[in-house]
């Protein structure tokens, strides 16, 4: 992907792809997973693509990672039992494929994978 493309969370956020949204709000948007890797698996996914990972955003926007966190809490409770894992994968050899920051948000049946 060129820096000039959109990413495909942006192209999400436009409505350009299709996907089942559970949450949306000025700053944030969170979806399920295509390849779900437990019962409840949503991206929770900034919609400024200025950050390509967690590492970036806390520095740049602590607020809005603070967002994704309250945002996680609460879908976990809506969605499952309320305890969750969070996962930001940052580089490629953690498994990030796509370089617009996003959290994992595991929660219910948790797979055996490595989401990498
Ligand atoms: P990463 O590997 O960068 O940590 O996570 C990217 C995630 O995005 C993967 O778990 C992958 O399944 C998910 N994903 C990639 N393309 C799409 C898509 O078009 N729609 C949805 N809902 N998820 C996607």
């Amino acid at each position: 992907m060129s820096e000039s493309e959109p990413s495909i969370f942006t192209r999400i956020v436009a409505r350009e792809i299709p996907a089942d949204i559970v949450f949306e709000n000025d700053d944030i948007i969170a979806f399920r997973d295509i390849n779900p890797q437990a019962a409840v698996h949503l991206l929770i996914v900034p919609k400024t693509e200025a950050y390509a990972n967690v590492v970036e955003l806390a520095a740049g926007d602590p607020a809005l990672l603070a967002q994704m966190v309250d945002a996680a809490a609460q879908l976990a409770t809506e969605h499952a039992s309320g305890e969750f894992r969070l996962i930001f994968n940052t580089g490629p050899s953690a498994g990030q494929t796509v370089f617009h920051v996003h959290a994992h948000l595991l929660s219910g049946s948790i797979g055996e994978g490595t989401l990498g």
